[in-house]
């Protein structure tokens, strides 16, 4: 089947044809990590988890490449706060990210590249950049020139001087040819971060660590870029100015992929506006998984407006997943042969069908999961009329741990509650008691411990605790 995929540059659906047959080397714009992530990055990385796995599932080898952000302003601001080094502070959250991430079923990168361990690479582009003179020296540092890109704004779809209002604190500089450039490489003050280099000590810019990380990995030009929407602009398109006034080889990425916001009533959810949930404080009340359902029901170019009403909508339906899927385990039911195969040809491939459609048609995962529960529908109802036998029962299950390779939201495995102290006193207690044959008090203690929600068996190796 062919796959179609949105691409930013075009503003159109595209066939997808990887570079190099089955390769697929995929970058996206890692987390700046200064802070704990919220359920904004949570939707952009659960998103093209569910990407990269359906290709690998397609049968493309991908690369997933993902930078980690580990130098910038806002991180040698928050060291300054928090009295420690930057290098401290970021040790700390990309762990915490790896953890959130962990915990949401992310595990399809191949690489997290720091920038801090790219420096020669990013000096290297900047050098590169001088010598053809994209890049010029000022005051505080060297900048580009955006007006010396002829294709400046083809991406954003702006213009250079349409550049002017999207200038982030880095890029500031005293003396600019246009107030569009953006810095490469920033002169550090005394007691910041900084790195030897040809022009001075200092820093890297915020746009050249992807394209020298992307480089070091894939070479100038590579198949996959992506990230969330606000990176279209400044981001991505000082990304196609660096590399492609580089290489005089376009295009540096073959196909851009932007996902949506996660939104609060309109509203992106961000750190700097207060309305963020944290993902380890949606996952002490929630689960995990809930929200990587909740993430996968949106397709990946469309917003998600976060509430409590859409996670209520996305248990009820989770639970439809889990009732039908114990259903179907269970199931007992053997048909006549002749209902058995008549009901292979009709009942199971409709619906493989879709979910493949959908998906080969820009990643339409909201369409695959609706395939999946207009199949979970038929399903219920044959089984009400007694009509789904073992062996199609089977198939339905081999299908959907199928679709879970992608989506790893329907065999979710439940978390283990652990035996209060309490309980394993008692249990202690009770043992000792047996221990004495002091059978009264080691029954009274039983009692007790049922009091609190659980059984004892009292098997060879020992006291066997359940839940009751
Ligand atoms: P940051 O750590 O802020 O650099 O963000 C890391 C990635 O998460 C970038 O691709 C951002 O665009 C993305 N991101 C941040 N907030 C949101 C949001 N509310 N919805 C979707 N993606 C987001």
């Amino acid at each position: 089947m062919t796959l179609k995929i949105y691409n930013t540059l075009s503003g159109k659906k595209e066939t997808f044809k990887p570079r190099n047959a089955k390769r697929v080397d995929f970058y996206v714009c890692g987390p700046t990590v200064y802070d704990y992530s919220h359920l904004g990055h949570a939707r952009t990385y659960v998103a093209f988890d569910i990407i990269v796995k359906y290709l690998r599932e397609k049968g493309y080898k991908v690369f997933y490449l993902q930078n980690v952000t580990d130098i910038d302003d806002k991180i040698i601001k928050r060291a300054k706060e928090k009295l420690t080094t930057p290098k401290a502070l970021t040790k700390t959250f990309e762990k915490e990210y790896l953890k959130d991430m962990k915990a949401l079923k992310v595990d399809s990168v191949t690489k997290y590249a720091k920038a801090t361990d790219y420096l020669k690479e990013i000096i290297s582009q900047i050098k590169r950049l001088s010598e053809k003179e994209y890049a010029y020296r000022i005051e505080d540092g060297i900048y580009y020139d955006i007006n010396k890109f002829g294709n400046y704004g083809k991406l954003s779809k702006r213009t250079s001087s349409q550049a002017e209002d999207a200038v982030s604190r880095i890029d500031e500089g005293k003396g600019k040819r246009n107030k569009g450039d953006f810095c490469l490489w920033k002169f550090s003050k005394m007691n910041e971060p900084r790195w030897e280099s040809p022009w001075d000590w200092g820093r890297p810019g915020w746009h050249i660590e992807d394209t020298a990380i992307a480089e070091k990995h894939f070479g100038s030009q590579y198949d996959i870029h992506g990230g969330a929407r606000d990176l279209i602009f400044p981001h991505h398109e000082a990304e196609i100015a660096q590399m492609e006034g580089i290489s005089e080889k376009s295009p540096f990425v073959r196909y851009w992929m932007h996902s949506g916001f996660l939104t609060v009533e309109g509203q992106k959810m961000a750190k700097s506006l207060g309305n963020f949930i944290l993902i380890r404080d949606f996952t002490k009340k929630h689960s995990a998984r809930l929200l990587r359902f909740l993430i996968a029901k949106t397709h990946y170019r469309s917003p998600i407006d976060y509430s409590e009403k859409l996670l209520f909508q996305a248990q009820k339906e989770l639970d439809r997943i889990d009732e039908f899927v114990e259903k179907i385990k269970n199931l007992k039911t053997e048909l006549p042969r002749e209902a058995k195969v008549k009901m292979r040809a009709s009942f199971s491939s409709p619906s493989k069908k879709d979910f493949e459609n959908a998906m080969a048609d820009d990643f339409n995962t909201p369409k695959a999961i609706a395939a999946i529960f207009k199949l979970i529908n038929k399903g219920n109802s044959l089984i009400d009329k007694g009509k789904l036998g073992e062996k199609e029962a089977s198939n339905i299950l081999a299908f959907l741990k199928e679709t879970d390779k992608i989506f790893n939201f329907i065999f979710w495995a439940k978390p283990k509650e652990k035996t209060s102290q309490v309980v394993l006193n008692l249990v202690k207690l009770r043992e000792k008691y047996r221990k004495e044959g002091n059978w009264k008090k080691a029954d009274e203690i039983r009692k007790k411990i049922q009091q609190l929600g659980y059984g004892i068996e009292d098997v060879k190796e020992g006291p066997k605790i359940k839940k009751a």
